[in-house]
């Protein structure tokens, strides 16, 4: 190797691009705040953030003045509450300006009070909300959630908000989150305590999101129909190139995406989004993004905004960013791994093996906790990634099955087991992994544990990644979901030990009892589904299957214990979920009606009169005519299951959804397929999955 003389004083370079200058220069976070505020107003605040008692009138008056000031010095004119009703990922917002008058001098002056910070009122009965809410009773609250930080976009200062009715029911997504993270530090303290560990005062959890999408040409989008329409290609035979030889998977970013990417992410630096990775994915012209994990339920409103941030700079580059979970068949779809763990005030992280006998006890006890969560829950965690998209997705060779398992790699594994059969419940993971390349290639220090990549809810070292979410979904729901099934396992074990059993016993048999949920294979092979049959898991094919498990009696009973869901507010939510996936269905039916009808149909009729006319025969010319029949009666088929739709029941509108509609939706598209094959290109109405994926880039 030829050696290299030392440098005799190390150069520094400290120029700072301009992409990295303005990070954090649009979020309010408690660092600005606090520089901004008199620390007496601060500490109010703080007050009020932990207690949820408002601040005092003048105090939060003096608060409310200082944020305008900053907002306004951002270029904000107004403002407004940002919220999430329980539809899809799309925030909720009513456009306020800083104006009010004096009505002592009747003049227009600059303002923004206390009062309007904290919160705001609007029509609760035309968000869904599963019947919470009646047209004439229909007042809800959008009320500032002082745990997610204020950001401008545009010239508008956001306030991250719950949205409740006015009877104080959670008509949002967040609200739930944060009422699971409560419980989640209720029951992980009380196992904290009984652990030995007295200095603790908060368990939170942390989240870092990986959001999958599709860039495509906006003049192509446009063009099509049923992306606009449903958010997903209704019909279209696979790419002539796909995804066969792996070559997008981490390649370089085409020029174009590139500049998309860095223009984008520079955006979300500036409102506090962390964005720390960005790589090509699997299929040709998908991408995937991912901050650094930070608090859930911030995570969950930087999610939603980074969403809207990659739209929002699509649109302005005559791009379109799709998100659906399946947007095209035949290749990889959209998913959005949540990266969960948890913490406490005092910096431990609960997922992560320790340092001493305590931490080890304490890692294994947190594991036992989830491994029974997912035992006991996993209908909870199959529900909180139930979508019509996310069905398209979930138990196909791409993504991890419908049957929720916990994956802790091999040595862990045997530890557990090991455990169960009366072993050491400390002692895990002492041992260092390194993997030697070859000089000047330094070893690699590995984690000690394999990654599987088929496993819904895999251990990642520190943390765990719920795989299964889709990449159209608010991450909330699934979130809350895990919370629940988490906190409720903390409590059943923290209950036992109050009534005085053994805590390494309560730890052992949480172990033992729950091994059945803990599956170290391939979550795309059959030996799954006979391991969860063997295990007695929750297997729920579908999402209106697993919408039904929201009330059952288990489940009420846990909701309302843990006080995340009222009995009336999961029946609203049940019903909610059921519609939204019986109306995403009914739009897509209409919506391939449509097309087929009034473009595919009368284009097949026209390429088969021209063969006719030509005189020429073939059995490629006889096929193609058999076909244009075939799909003429699959098209009348599907509109008669389309007018048969039942309207009133929710649960039956899903199901008949699910079993009738998807079917006649399947035959009509493989027919219309199959002639997108044959018929003349010339005459095909839009633009095809090869010209869809390739041609922008
Ligand atoms: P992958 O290689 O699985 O695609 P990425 O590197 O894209 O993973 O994303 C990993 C995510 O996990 C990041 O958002 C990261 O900040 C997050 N993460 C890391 N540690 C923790 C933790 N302790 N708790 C929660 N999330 C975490
Ligand atoms: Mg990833």
């Amino acid at each position: 190797m030829p050696s290299r003389d030392a440098p005799e004083a190390p150069e520094r370079a400290t120029v700072l691009p301009a992409a990295l200058a303005n990070i954090n220069s649009k979020v309010l976070d408690d660092r600005a705040l606090r520089k901004l505020v008199d620390p007496d107003i601060y500490n109010a605040f703080e007050q009020c953030r932990a207690s949820g008692r408002p601040m005092d009138k003048k105090d939060a008056n003096a608060l409310a003045t200082s944020v305008r000031e900053w907002a306004q010095s951002k270029g904000c004119i107004g403002y407004s509450h940002w919220f999430s009703p329980m539809r899809g990922p799309i925030h909720g917002e009513k456009l306020e300006t800083f104006m009010a008058v004096d009505f002592e001098t009747d003049e227009l002056i600059v303002n923004l009070t206390g009062a309007e910070l904290f919160q705001t009122e609007t029509d609760g009965s035309s968000f869904p909300n599963g019947g919470l809410r009646a047209t004439h009773e229909a007042a809800a609250y959008m009320g500032w959630d002082t745990g997610s930080s204020p950001f401008v976009y545009g010239q508008t200062l956001y306030i991250p908000s719950a949205f409740v009715s006015w009877t104080g029911e959670a008509l949002d997504q967040k609200t739930p989150l944060l009422r699971s993270g409560f419980a989640v530090n209720e029951q992980g303290l009380r196992l904290l305590r009984h652990l030995g560990d007295k200095e603790s005062k908060q368990v939170v959890c942390n989240v870092g999101w990986e959001q999958e999408f599709f860039l495509i040409d906006r003049e192509k989008y446009l063009a099509r129909p049923d992306l606009v329409a449903t958010g997903r290609t209704l019909l279209g035979q696979t790419p002539l190139c796909g995804q066969e030889q792996s070559v997008d998977y981490f390649s370089k970013m085409s020029p174009r995406v590139r500049r998309y990417l860095d223009q984008a992410r520079e955006q979300m630096w500036e409102m506090g989004i962390s964005i720390d990775c960005a790589h090509n994915e699997v299929a040709p012209a998908q991408h995937e993004i991912s901050p650094i994990f930070c608090l859930a339920n911030r995570a969950a409103d930087t999610n939603i905004l980074a969403m809207e941030v990659l739209q929002d700079l699509a649109f302005d580059q005559g791009l379109a960013v799709l998100f659906h979970e399946k947007p095209f068949a035949g290749i990889n779809g959209n998913g959005k791994h949540n990266n969960w763990g948890l913490n406490t005030d005092t910096g431990a992280n609960l997922f992560v093996p320790g340092d001493n006998e305590h931490e080890d006890r304490r890692f294994i006890a947190f594991v036992a906790a989830l491994l029974r969560g997912v035992n006991k829950h996993g209908d909870l965690l199959r529900c909180g990634v139930s979508t019509a998209g996310n069905d398209h997705r979930l138990g196909a060779q791409e993504a991890p099955p419908a049957i929720i398992t916990l994956y802790l790699g091999k040595l862990l594994e045997k530890h557990m087991k090991k455990i169960a059969a009366g072993g050491e419940i400390t002692g895990y993971g002492k041992e260092e992994k390194f993997i030697e390349v070859t000089p000047p290639v330094a070893d690699i220090k590995a984690n000690l544990e394999d990654r599987n990549r088929t496993a819904p809810f895999p251990w990642c070292g520190n943390r765990f990644e719920f795989r299964a979410v889709g990449g159209n979904q608010h991450i909330a729901f699934p979130l809350a979901m895990v919370n629940a099934a988490m906190a409720e396992s903390l409590k059943h074990m923290c209950d036992q030990m109050d009534a005085g059993k053994d805590v390494d016993e309560v730890i052992r048999e949480t172990v033992q009892e729950n091994l059945g949920a803990l599956f170290g294979g391939d979550g795309y092979s059959s030996e799954l589904y006979e391991f969860a049959e063997k295990g007695g898991l929750f297997h729920l094919k579908s999402s209106p299957e697993a919408y039904q498990e929201l009330t059952s009696e288990k489940n009420l009973k846990l909701f309302t214990e843990l006080g995340i869901f009222t009995d009336r507010e999961i029946h609203a939510r049940q019903n909610v979920l059921l519609e939204a996936f019986a109306t995403e269905l009914w739009i897509e039916a209409r919506t391939l009606l449509d097309i087929l009808q009034t473009r595919i149909l009368p284009v097949a009729m026209e390429d088969a009169r021209r063969d006719d006319q030509s005189g020429f025969s073939s059995k490629l010319l006889s096929e193609k005519k058999d076909l244009v029949q075939q799909l003429l009666s699959e098209t009348d088929k599907l509109s008669e299951a389309f007018l048969g739709f039942p309207e009133e029941d929710p649960a039956q509108s899903a199901s008949y959804a699910q079993e009738t509609i998807k079917a006649a939706m399947d035959s009509a598209r493989a027919a219309a397929d199959k002639l997108e094959g044959l018929v003349d290109r010339r005459l095909w109405p839009f633009p095809t999955y090869s010209e869809l994926l390739h041609e922008h880039q």
